[in-house]
């Protein structure tokens, strides 16, 4: 199995080539050239735990590790840091199966990928003979930053910094990233916005010559961010997963067909979910929902797309973005894998920030659904939610529980459903309480927490108990100007 660049130039790497790389040198992203089938049967694979499924469906991508390497990076991730051996749990509640992908150390589905990504990159460098260490360096709007920094603290041979908006990201994600352990770890608050820090690092990674002073200091940079495959096909796992516990639990009858909801942003997550479809996984329809920010709505409805709109801060920030990155992949194979006509594409979403797919791209547009939730139906939907079950969903779980909602009303489809949960609720226990009673407006976020724990009788995750008493370990705070300079001084590079 090799990876090519959705924009072209020819050139085939191998996965842990692509893993170092993240990004190919004409900015496209990787993808594999062909999708593999699912190497064994759903009865087969029903019997095996999550850490079996995941060595099954990720060799067929990483064919260039070996069975001890590959065995070892899913060990090392899949462990006591998940707070239950299920790893992925599946919690009937309503009319829909709700796909649990928060029980990580940082409480966000982030986790299924970043526990991972450290061990996949640590190979693939010693694969590669890179000697260097390598610097993570991450741009984060909350979640990504603190998954990261827990996936990589104290991994041999790696260092990371994560650069954060000072006034943009909310107190638990604040306090999580700036109580982060690890001698490897640096965390900076940046005085700008997450466009600015995004940019920073951006221009701190382009820098050549940078990049030949890290070289002589014995270091190299390197990415976390989504697009990276070794992020999308962990992702692919969660998904076999489920199916196969709702096929062994005897929910579903051999073949049958399932939707998929997945509360989206950068469409990485969904992306994921189709990729397993085209393993061989029976899914008839992926459920693609949005917040207010719903550029993806839009384009599945038009075949237009149009980032040229107001942003909008809503309450699922880590779903508020208006270049959804991984849609590219999707692009790419609408066009018949045609690199030079996804280029066009993206060339124009960079220069004019639109592009317009063919009708025939569109037409085969048709494994997915697309809805979006306004802010006070995403706050009804976990609230009456609440009210009919007692489940307690958050944010951007609700966004994707609204959508489906509409889709039954739409379509009638009865089909066995899985909502991809994609946060704890104690992340976000603000938006979450208020919304199921209006008496809890104003308290703390930890007494909330507590508050949470007597309504759902979920205990409180240890990773809001942590940082309720953890000393601040990280205080660096840099302008725009200075990120660079601020990347320097932590590595001792002059
Ligand atoms: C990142 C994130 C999403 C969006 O996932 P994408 O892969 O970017 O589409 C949704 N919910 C939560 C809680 C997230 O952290």
């Amino acid at each position: 199995m090799m990876y090519k660049s959705t924009r072209g130039s020819n050139i085939e790497v191998t996965a842990s080539q692509a893993i170092l790389k993240g990004l190919s040198e004409d900015q496209g992203l990787f993808v594999p050239t062909d999708i593999p089938k699912l190497p064994l049967s759903i009865e087969e694979m029903s019997k095996m735990d999550y850490k079996e499924i995941a060595y099954t469906v990720m060799k067929e991508y990483l064919t260039d590790f070996t069975k001890e390497e590959l065995r070892s990076c899913i060990e090392k991730a899949y462990d006591e840091k998940f707070d239950t051996k299920e790893i992925a749990p599946l919690f009937h509640a309503d009319n829909a199966y709700y796909l649990e992908l928060f029980h990580g150390k940082t409480i966000a589905f982030k986790d299924m990928a970043l526990s991972i990504l450290p061990y996949l990159l640590t190979v693939s460098a010693k694969k590669n003979k890179v000697t260097n260490e390598i610097v993570i360096l991450t741009a984060t709007s909350g979640d990504t930053g603190k998954a990261a920094l827990a996936g990589f603290a104290g991994v041999e041979g790696t260092k990371i910094i994560v650069f954060y908006p000072k006034d943009g990201v909310s107190p638990i994600q604040e306090r999580q990233m700036v109580t982060q352990k690890g001698d490897n770890t640096h965390v900076i608050a940046v005085h700008g916005n997450f466009d600015h820090c995004q940019t920073g690092v951006k221009e701190i990674f382009s820098n050549k010559e940078l990049g030949r002073e890290l070289e002589k200091a014995g270091y190299q940079f390197s990415s976390a961010n989504s697009i990276n495959i070794g992020r999308l096909i962990p992702q692919i796992v969660y998904y076999v997963y489920a199916y196969c516990c709702l096929y062994k639990n005897g929910h579903i009858k051999k073949d049958e067909k399932i939707n998929i909801v997945v509360p989206t942003g950068n469409f990485g997550n969904i992306l994921a979910a189709y990729y397993g479809k085209k393993m061989g996984l029976p899914i008839h329809k992926l459920l693609c929902a949005s917040n207010e920010n719903k550029v993806l709505y839009d384009f599945f409805q038009t075949g237009f797309y149009n980032k040229n709109r107001e942003f909008k801060l809503t309450s699922s920030p880590s779903m508020d973005i208006l270049i959804s990155s991984n849609l590219e992949r999707l692009i790419y194979l609408l066009t018949g894998e045609d690199p030079e006509k996804t280029m066009d594409y993206m060339e124009a979403l960079k220069e004019k920030g639109e592009y317009k797919i063919t009708d025939e791209m569109k037409r085969n547009l048709e494994d997915f659904y697309a809805g979006y939730s306004k802010e006070e139906e995403t706050f009804e939907a976990i609230s009456s939610l609440y009210k009919k079950t007692g489940y307690v969903i958050d944010t951007h779980t609700g966004v994707g529980t609204h959508v489906y909602n509409e889709y039954i009303k739409e379509t009638k489809d009865k089909k066995t459903t899985i909502i991809s949960s994609t946060a704890s609720p104690y992340k976000f226990t603000r938006y979450v309480m208020e919304a199921i009673d209006k008496k809890y407006e104003g308290l703390d976020a930890f007494v909330l927490a507590d508050e949470l724990w007597k309504l759902s009788g979920v205990p409180i995750p240890r990773a809001i108990e942590e940082i309720r008493t953890a000393p601040i370990l990280h205080n660096t705070v840099c302008q725009v100007k200075d990120m660079e300079r601020a990347v320097k001084e932590y590595l001792g590079v002059k």
